[in-house]
């Protein structure tokens, strides 16, 4: 028998990295500062989500895995608004009804850690465990239990190529935050966490790409945008190189990719499109937000004001220097 919890999977859990995605925007919710990210073939088998957060304490953890248990805000137009990332409730349901979880979790006000295990939507045991103050999950199996979704599995170092995006974005979009990325006991990526975007950079991308960046730094009413652009010489062959963040959050938006990209129309660029981190605090209540819960794609209400305002930012940090 299909459980509701399976069907709601199905919406939210595609495939590793979306698990990771979940986790690891519960870490940051949580207020961590440092988050590890380990996974062996692809995640497929094995991914390990530790945060040094505010942890769950033990009567909470049970209901943590119930769908819609979360207190936090829930509909989709007040998504971007909250700034929370978390906004479904039923992250943990889902990746518990379709995999096999172990949780070790402590709150500062509590002496003893909790160990939690719940596979296929069921509960397996809650017991005392020594712990840091955080979070830890342990997710083994991924659709160990519905075989139907396993197929569409790609190969492991796909699957692994999906989360080591996501930890970039992540990254990216938390410059606050330390990541750390282990693939097969490899060091992928570990940022310091040190709040400076320009760092970031350097860790992601090299220094070839992290010393050829002009700053941006933008307001207008209801709407700042601060981060950096690639100089045009170090131009792209394709989009992927446009990293931009609502609020936090990793979207894409074709009124904004052409709004940056019309912002370099002044420049001779051997490819087609620029190297761009821009982080967009959007206040909306002045501009409407509309995304679907995990689809990227956004739409706003006065597109105008947000092509303008990005253009704007892109338009004058790369003509500062000649100034
Ligand atoms: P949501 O994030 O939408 O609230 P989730 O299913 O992702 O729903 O998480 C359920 C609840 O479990 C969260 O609201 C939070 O209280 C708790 N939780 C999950 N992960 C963590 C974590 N890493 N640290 C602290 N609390 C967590
Ligand atoms: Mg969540």
């Amino acid at each position: 028998p299909v459980t509701v919890d399976q069907i709601a999977a199905g919406e939210v859990i595609e495939r590793p990295a979306s698990v990771v995605k979940e986790l690891v925007e519960n870490a940051i919710d949580a207020g961590a500062s440092a988050v590890v990210v380990e996974i062996k073939e692809g995640g497929i088998s094995y991914m390990r989500i530790a945060d040094n957060g505010c942890g769950i304490s033990r009567e909470d953890v049970p209901a943590a895995f119930l769908r819609h248990s979360t207190s936090k805000i829930r509909t989709v137009d007040d998504l971007v608004h909250i700034g929370s990332l978390g906004f479904r409730g039923e992250a943990l349901s889902s990746i518990a009804a379709v995999s096999q979880v172990e949780l070790v979790t402590k709150t500062a006000d509590q002496t003893f850690g909790t160990r939690y295990r719940i596979a296929g939507g069921k509960e397996e045991g809650i017991e005392d465990a020594g712990a840091k103050d955080g979070t830890t999950f342990i997710i083994r199996q991924l659709f160990y239990n519905t075989p139907a979704r396993r197929k569409f599995l790609k190969t492991p170092m796909t699957e692994a190529s999906h989360v080591g995006d996501l930890m970039t974005r992540m990254a990216l979009s938390h410059p606050e935050v330390s990541f750390q990325f282990i693939n097969n006991g490899q060091t992928k990526l570990h940022t310091a966490g040190n709040g400076k975007l320009r760092d970031v950079i350097y860790h992601v991308y090299g220094r070839e790409i992290a010393s050829n960046l002009l700053r941006a730094e933008y307001e207008t009413s209801g709407l700042k945008i601060t981060g950096f652009l690639g100089k045009p010489l170090i131009s792209r062959g394709n989009r992927n190189f446009e990293n931009y963040y609502i609020n936090g959050r990793y979207v894409k938006s074709s009124i904004i990719a052409k709004a940056i990209e019309d912002g370099y129309k002044d420049f001779t660029m051997q490819h087609k499109y620029p190297f761009v981190v821009l982080h967009m605090e959007i206040n909306t209540e002045n501009i409407d937000v509309n995304v679907h819960p995990t689809k990227m794609e956004l739409r706003f209400n006065r597109q105008q004001e947000v092509y303008n305002a990005v253009y704007a930012a892109v338009d004058e940090g790369l003509h500062r220097e000649e100034l």
